[in-house]
């Protein structure tokens, strides 16, 4: 069986037109335009870059975006300071910090502070908090669990009673992942790094997400004839016929998988462009939210 590509990079665009669409019609019925407020403590380049990536995408998408740059020793004072205006400022409808913090800032504390209207990362203890409850929904889900459901629901997989195995447990990917697939009726095995023998709970999956950041970890042997293969890992393989001398691959071994698997995200154009597209559907349902 060769296995049905899932086109992230399509469907991520079609999301960018719907909402680019939308923000349009809420311009010209005289609606303030949408606005995504960035925070970026330090330089770290790849940081820089995921957040220059963002602003881009306010731009084409007729948002506006407010980037607020803080240098890499600033205190835990300064940066509470700094969402707590963003908070009250009426024209920033989103506020995402740029994670990681360096490691002198209490991360949680500074998610905590962000207005639950605001958090367009869905990384805020309430947001998540309601995501794990039953009949509570939350206002925003972080981006790119977001963008791994939606890639199922668009490629027309059924989760509701599938065997779902999730690939890692972070508070970005994995364990949101798996709160999202129980939400939709899924029975979810969640795999972290003391799993017992991979390999067979992997076999059992009729749905797998991979997020754990281990280049090609997963073999095609360990995938169900028919599954749907969600792989989120962004790895550099040493690749000398690059120019850069490297390409990326997933967590998957992609020519084994696409061989036994009913769906597949590829790497790179699978999930990854749907990350920013999900933030910037976020940040218009948080205009919609603070100003219908
Ligand atoms: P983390 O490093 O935060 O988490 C990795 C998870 O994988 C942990 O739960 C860890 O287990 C688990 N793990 C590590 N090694 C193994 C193993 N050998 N067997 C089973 N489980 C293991 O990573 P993230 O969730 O932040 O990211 C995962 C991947 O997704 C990365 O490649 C990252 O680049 C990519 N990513 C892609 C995004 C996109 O937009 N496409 C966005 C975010 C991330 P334990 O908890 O026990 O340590």
């Amino acid at each position: 069986m060769t296995a049905q590509l899932i086109d992230g990079k399509t469907i991520a665009q079609q999301v960018r037109e719907e909402v680019a669409a939308d923000v349009a019609r809420r311009l010209a019925s005289g609606k303030a335009r949408p606005g995504l407020a960035t925070v970026l403590v330090g330089d770290r380049v790849d940081s820089a870059t995921y957040v220059a990536s963002k602003q881009n995408a306010c731009a084409e998408l007729g948002m506006e975006s407010f980037h607020n740059q803080l240098p890499g020793d600033t205190s835990q004072e300064e940066v509470e300071a700094l969402v707590r205006n963003l908070n009250a400022d009426p024209k920033v409808n989103g506020i995402l910090v740029q994670l990681p913090l360096p490691s002198h800032l209490d991360e949680e504390r500074v998610l905590q502070l962000i207005n639950i209207e605001k958090d367009v990362d869905g990384f805020s203890p309430l947001n998540i908090g309601r995501l794990a409850q039953k009949g509570r929904e939350p206002l925003f889900v972080p981006c790119t669990p977001f963008g791994c459901i939606y890639l199922l629901e668009k490629a027309g997989v059924t989760i509701e009673g599938a065997n779902a195995v999730v690939l890692g447990r972070s508070n970005i990917v994995g364990m949101p992942a798996a709160l999202l697939l129980i939400g939709k009726n899924a029975t979810v095995t969640v795999c972290h790094s003391r799993t017992r023998d991979l390999p067979a709970v992997v076999r059992q999956a009729d749905i797998l997400i991979a997020a754990i950041g281990k280049m090609e970890f997963v073999r095609g042997d360990w995938i169900k004839p028919g599954a749907a293969v969600i792989d989120v890992g962004i790895n550099d393989k040493p690749d000398p016929t690059k120019k850069r001398g490297y390409r990326l691959v997933g967590d998957v071994n992609f020519e084994e998988a696409v061989e036994v698997a009913g769906h597949i995200t590829p790497v790179p154009g699978g999930v990854g462009p749907m990350t920013i597209a999900m933030l910037m559907k976020n940040t218009l349902r948080a205009a919609e939210i603070q100003a219908p």
